[in-house]
């Protein structure tokens, strides 16, 4: 026997490529997250069990469908016991159909039921809600060799389920040995102009308000919460909603009811260029079928703009100039600042066609200030911080910090 422990593969020293294997007294182990490095590279850390068939690995729980949680699934062994929610699994499906992000791959996967605990071997996990720009994310609470470990996923408390960040804080399982937290928003340019999700919904208004022509509101069709926030701007300022395909199967995907629905009288579907040729050329009409009576055609969206709000990206911009549609429009990024710096030319784009910009946005990670709440409630607990680049930054936070190298094993 040896004692229970736990390394990091990565994620000690940079955003992104989670990945944390617990090892359990007996030599059962589990894997949580097995995400792909922001920098896009691809190797798959060294987990017996992942690419060869191990008796001892006894799964691998994913917290949430951003790809630097999952996005090796699609290299492992097909043994692999994989464990994700349905609505993340579902998204994961939608985005990898429309977009180059990466798949489940072939792998079976078993679902994680909000607040049902797993056990696999000597391991129980219970899946949490939480609040984060994923829709279905999870924070993992993990019981072994009556050791409790609690891991936090990604997280914030200013989005549209800010009441699941407030419910765990204020009823935190109790007696957790090891906290293992993400850090993401620590040392960061704050990316908080506006300080949350119903922040960014006014500051649409006022622009939507202010605008002419059409809203273009370009975000990630996986911020679940910032499409709702357009709909819910759109309503109040008497505009309907347009959907490009994608987004609507993402919502879709999500099962929740409080999304735009594209039976409603004021979402239509537009169908840009590049969703259209993947659906001809894969011959998926079972997907855009059930959106025949809300599409909205090219032609139509010039008679339309004034009294519309669009979920776009600057993929469509060709497009919808050939479609006469921008005249006196307004284009908010609402997405993190750094993909707008990566792309000058985008801006350069729309000031020479006279569209209007705005960046509103509110961060998918907790701040400061929430990652102080969220530590406090756990005031046994060691912290093992992740997901992060100012180590030094989270180590001020409190005394029971501990920093960790990627690939050391340390007890628990
Ligand atoms: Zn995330």
């Amino acid at each position: 026997m040896t004692e229970t422990s736990c390394r990091i593969h990565r994620g000690c020293h940079e955003i992104g490529g989670n990945c944390v294997e617990i090892k359990s007294a007996s030599g059962g182990r589990i894997l949580i997250d097995l995400g792909l490095r922001l920098a896009g590279e691809t190797s798959m850390p060294d987990v017996d069990g992942l690419l060869n068939t191990s008796t001892n690995l006894l799964g691998v729980f994913i917290s949430h469908a951003h790809p630097d949680h999952y996005g090796l699934l699609d290299q492992v062994a097909q043994t692999t016991k994989v464990f994700i929610g349905e609505t993340a699994k579902n998204i994961i499906a939608a985005s990898d159909f429309f977009t180059p992000l990466p798949s489940l791959g072939n792998v079976e996967t078993s679902p994680l039921v909000a607040n049902e605990t797993r056990q696999v071997g000597p391991f129980k996990l219970t899946p949490i809600p939480i609040d984060h720009s994923a829709f279905g994310s999870f924070c993992f609470l993990i019981e072994v060799d009556g050791k409790q470990i609690f891991y936090s996923g990604d997280i914030r408390a200013h989005g549209r389920k800010s009441h699941l960040f407030d419910n765990l804080v204020s009823a935190p399982p109790s007696n957790i040995d090891v906290l293992i937290c993400e850090g993401t928003q620590i040392g960061r340019d704050p990316d908080f102009a506006f300080p949350d999700e119903k922040s960014v919904e006014d500051a649409f208004v006022s622009e939507f308000q202010k605008t002419k022509g059409m809203g273009l509101v370009w975000c990630s069709s996986q911020n679940v919460d910032r499409v709702i926030s357009t709909y819910e701007a759109a309503k109040r300022t008497g505009r309907a909603l347009i959907l490009d395909m994608y987004t609507a199967e993402v919502l879709r995907a999500s099962g929740s009811s409080d999304v735009p629905s594209p039976d409603a009288k004021d979402v239509h579907v537009f169908l840009p260029r590049s969703q259209k040729s993947r659906i001809l050329r894969e011959k998926r009409f079972d997907i855009s079928k059930p959106y025949y009576p809300n599409r909205i055609y090219p032609e139509k969206l010039a008679d339309t703009a004034s009294t519309s709000v669009m979920i776009f990206r600057p993929s469509m911009l060709r497009e919808l100039e050939k479609a006469n549609c921008l005249l006196d429009s307004t284009c908010i990024s609402s997405l993190w600042a750094g993909y707008l710096k990566r792309d000058p030319e985008f801006l350069r784009k729309i000031k020479s066609l006279r569209i209007a910009h705005k960046h509103i946005h509110t961060s998918g990670h907790a701040t400061v200030r929430e990652l102080e709440r969220f530590i406090a409630a756990f005031p046994d607990s060691r912290i093992i911080p992740i997901h992060l680049q100012d180590r030094n930054g989270f180590v001020k936070m409190s005394d029971r910090v501990e920093l960790k190298n990627d690939k050391e094993w340390w007890g628990i």
